[in-house]
Protein backbone atom coordinates (compact mmCIF):
# COMPACT_ATOMS: atom_id res chain seq x y z
CA UNK A 1 0.00 0.00 0.00
CA UNK A 2 1.65 3.31 -0.59
CA UNK A 3 2.63 5.90 2.04
CA UNK A 4 -0.10 8.81 2.57
CA UNK A 5 0.93 11.71 3.89
CA UNK A 6 0.50 11.98 7.25
CA UNK A 7 -2.92 13.69 7.24
CA UNK A 8 -4.43 12.28 4.78
CA UNK A 9 -3.52 9.58 6.47
CA UNK A 10 -5.03 10.71 9.83
CA UNK A 11 -8.13 11.68 7.51
CA UNK A 12 -8.63 8.39 5.69
CA UNK A 13 -8.37 6.57 9.42
CA UNK A 14 -10.91 8.53 11.09
CA UNK A 15 -13.78 8.53 8.10
CA UNK A 16 -12.95 4.97 8.12
CA UNK A 17 -14.17 4.21 11.18
CA UNK A 18 -17.69 5.35 10.81
CA UNK A 19 -20.07 2.99 10.13
CA UNK A 20 -20.61 1.53 6.41
CA UNK A 21 -17.13 3.74 5.59
CA UNK A 22 -14.67 1.28 3.85
CA UNK A 23 -11.00 1.59 3.90
CA UNK A 24 -11.67 2.57 -0.22
CA UNK A 25 -14.60 4.77 0.58
CA UNK A 26 -12.59 6.74 3.24
CA UNK A 27 -9.74 7.27 0.88
CA UNK A 28 -11.93 8.89 -2.22
CA UNK A 29 -13.57 10.99 0.57
CA UNK A 30 -10.35 11.73 1.83
CA UNK A 31 -8.81 12.69 -1.42
CA UNK A 32 -12.51 14.14 -2.69
CA UNK A 33 -12.08 16.88 0.50
CA UNK A 34 -8.12 17.46 -0.88
CA UNK A 35 -9.23 18.12 -4.64
CA UNK A 36 -11.82 20.30 -3.55
CA UNK A 37 -11.66 24.14 -1.78
CA UNK A 38 -10.42 24.60 1.24
CA UNK A 39 -13.47 25.71 2.45
CA UNK A 40 -15.48 22.39 2.18
CA UNK A 41 -12.83 20.63 4.05
CA UNK A 42 -13.36 23.60 7.12
CA UNK A 43 -17.28 23.82 6.83
CA UNK A 44 -17.00 19.48 7.54
CA UNK A 45 -15.03 19.98 10.21
CA UNK A 46 -16.99 22.63 11.78
CA UNK A 47 -20.18 20.61 11.25
CA UNK A 48 -18.32 17.96 13.26
CA UNK A 49 -16.92 19.42 15.72
CA UNK A 50 -20.80 21.38 16.18
CA UNK A 51 -22.25 17.84 16.27
CA UNK A 52 -22.05 17.31 20.06
CA UNK A 53 -22.57 20.98 21.30
CA UNK A 54 -25.90 21.32 19.79
CA UNK A 55 -27.68 18.50 19.37
CA UNK A 56 -29.00 16.17 22.82
CA UNK A 57 -31.89 13.76 22.98
CA UNK A 58 -35.44 14.99 23.31
CA UNK A 59 -36.60 15.00 26.99
CA UNK A 60 -39.78 13.01 26.43
CA UNK A 61 -38.85 10.95 23.36
CA UNK A 62 -35.09 10.07 23.50
CA UNK A 63 -34.83 11.29 19.68
CA UNK A 64 -32.38 13.75 18.93
CA UNK A 65 -33.23 17.32 19.12
CA UNK A 66 -31.46 20.95 19.39
CA UNK A 67 -34.41 21.77 21.60
CA UNK A 68 -35.43 20.56 24.87
CA UNK A 69 -38.84 18.69 23.26
CA UNK A 70 -37.91 17.35 19.47
CA UNK A 71 -40.35 18.50 16.66
CA UNK A 72 -42.11 15.35 16.53
CA UNK A 73 -43.04 15.73 20.32
CA UNK A 74 -44.21 19.10 20.27
CA UNK A 75 -46.29 18.43 16.60
CA UNK A 76 -50.04 19.07 17.86
CA UNK A 77 -51.06 16.79 15.12
CA UNK A 78 -50.24 13.92 15.33
CA UNK A 79 -51.85 10.78 17.25
CA UNK A 80 -51.48 10.99 20.97
CA UNK A 81 -53.28 7.45 21.69
CA UNK A 82 -50.36 4.97 19.60
CA UNK A 83 -46.91 4.95 20.56
CA UNK A 84 -43.96 3.30 18.59
CA UNK A 85 -41.07 2.31 20.56
CA UNK A 86 -38.00 2.00 18.54
CA UNK A 87 -33.94 1.06 19.39
CA UNK A 88 -32.70 3.99 18.35
CA UNK A 89 -33.20 7.77 16.38
CA UNK A 90 -32.22 5.84 13.10
CA UNK A 91 -35.37 3.98 13.45
CA UNK A 92 -37.35 7.21 13.96
CA UNK A 93 -36.63 8.31 10.39
CA UNK A 94 -37.21 5.39 8.90
CA UNK A 95 -40.82 5.34 9.81
CA UNK A 96 -41.20 9.28 8.90
CA UNK A 97 -39.31 8.05 5.56
CA UNK A 98 -42.05 5.16 5.03
CA UNK A 99 -44.78 8.12 5.77
CA UNK A 100 -46.82 5.12 7.80
CA UNK A 101 -46.89 6.55 11.08
CA UNK A 102 -48.87 9.42 11.98
CA UNK A 103 -48.34 8.35 16.28
CA UNK A 104 -45.42 9.34 19.10
CA UNK A 105 -42.27 7.85 19.40
CA UNK A 106 -39.94 6.44 22.02
CA UNK A 107 -36.39 6.18 21.27
CA UNK A 108 -34.78 2.76 23.45
CA UNK A 109 -31.50 4.08 22.73
CA UNK A 110 -30.61 0.02 22.33
CA UNK A 111 -31.56 -3.18 23.08
CA UNK A 112 -30.97 -5.80 25.84
CA UNK A 113 -28.29 -7.66 25.60
CA UNK A 114 -26.93 -9.79 28.08
CA UNK A 115 -23.38 -10.88 26.10
CA UNK A 116 -22.82 -7.03 25.74
CA UNK A 117 -23.95 -6.08 29.58
CA UNK A 118 -27.11 -3.67 28.41
CA UNK A 119 -29.82 -4.22 31.13
CA UNK A 120 -33.12 -2.55 31.50
CA UNK A 121 -31.48 0.19 33.60
CA UNK A 122 -29.11 1.22 30.37
CA UNK A 123 -32.36 1.91 28.70
CA UNK A 124 -35.20 4.77 28.64
CA UNK A 125 -37.55 2.31 29.66
CA UNK A 126 -38.00 3.87 32.97
CA UNK A 127 -39.09 7.10 31.19
CA UNK A 128 -41.35 4.87 28.52
CA UNK A 129 -43.21 3.11 31.62
CA UNK A 130 -44.05 6.56 32.92
CA UNK A 131 -45.19 7.75 29.42
CA UNK A 132 -47.18 4.46 29.25
CA UNK A 133 -49.38 5.51 33.17
CA UNK A 134 -50.99 8.18 30.59
CA UNK A 135 -54.61 6.60 30.26
CA UNK A 136 -54.69 8.21 26.58
CA UNK A 137 -52.30 5.72 25.56
CA UNK A 138 -53.98 2.56 23.92
CA UNK A 139 -51.70 1.00 22.20
CA UNK A 140 -47.67 0.22 22.20
CA UNK A 141 -46.11 -1.10 18.92
CA UNK A 142 -42.98 -3.03 19.86
CA UNK A 143 -40.98 -2.00 16.65
CA UNK A 144 -37.24 -3.26 17.68
CA UNK A 145 -35.15 -4.92 14.90
CA UNK A 146 -36.22 -9.12 14.44
CA UNK A 147 -33.05 -10.32 15.74
CA UNK A 148 -32.67 -12.19 19.02
CA UNK A 149 -32.03 -8.98 20.95
CA UNK A 150 -34.98 -7.08 19.49
CA UNK A 151 -37.20 -9.53 19.95
CA UNK A 152 -36.22 -10.44 23.66
CA UNK A 153 -36.12 -6.98 24.21
CA UNK A 154 -39.70 -7.12 23.03
CA UNK A 155 -40.71 -9.48 24.74
CA UNK A 156 -39.62 -8.10 28.25
CA UNK A 157 -41.16 -4.94 27.54
CA UNK A 158 -44.21 -6.51 26.48
CA UNK A 159 -44.12 -8.07 30.04
CA UNK A 160 -43.60 -4.96 32.15
CA UNK A 161 -45.48 -2.61 30.34
CA UNK A 162 -48.72 -4.48 30.31
CA UNK A 163 -52.05 -2.91 32.31
CA UNK A 164 -55.41 -2.16 31.25
CA UNK A 165 -56.58 -0.91 28.04
CA UNK A 166 -53.32 -0.53 26.54
CA UNK A 167 -53.05 -2.96 23.68
CA UNK A 168 -49.35 -4.42 23.05
CA UNK A 169 -48.51 -5.29 19.22
CA UNK A 170 -45.36 -6.41 17.64
CA UNK A 171 -44.68 -5.12 14.08
CA UNK A 172 -45.37 -7.63 11.90
CA UNK A 173 -43.44 -9.80 8.42
CA UNK A 174 -41.32 -8.03 5.69
CA UNK A 175 -38.81 -6.68 7.79
CA UNK A 176 -35.78 -9.35 7.39
CA UNK A 177 -34.61 -11.69 10.49
CA UNK A 178 -31.39 -9.96 12.17
CA UNK A 179 -32.70 -6.82 9.66
CA UNK A 180 -31.77 -3.16 11.01
CA UNK A 181 -35.12 -1.11 10.31
CA UNK A 182 -33.21 2.01 8.50
CA UNK A 183 -32.00 -0.16 5.68
CA UNK A 184 -35.54 -1.39 5.11
CA UNK A 185 -37.71 0.57 2.64
CA UNK A 186 -40.47 2.62 3.53
CA UNK A 187 -42.62 -0.27 1.53
CA UNK A 188 -41.86 -2.92 3.45
CA UNK A 189 -41.89 -0.72 6.69
CA UNK A 190 -45.12 0.34 6.27
CA UNK A 191 -46.40 -3.23 5.35
CA UNK A 192 -44.22 -4.24 8.54
CA UNK A 193 -46.65 -2.08 10.07
CA UNK A 194 -49.43 -2.78 9.08
CA UNK A 195 -48.79 -6.13 9.64
CA UNK A 196 -48.58 -5.94 13.66
CA UNK A 197 -49.99 -8.64 15.66
CA UNK A 198 -50.56 -8.55 19.71
CA UNK A 199 -47.84 -9.49 21.59
ZN1 LIG B 1 -39.49 13.79 21.16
Amino acid sequence: MANLPRALENLVAELGKLPGVGRRSAERMAFGLLAAPHERAEALARAASELHQRVGTCDVCGYYTEDGVCPICSDANREDQVLCVVEDSLDVIAFERSASFRGRYHVLGGVLSPLKGVTPDDLNIASLRQRISDPQITEIILATSPSVEGDATAIYLADVLAREGLAITRIGRGVPVGGSLELIDGGTLRMALEGRRSV
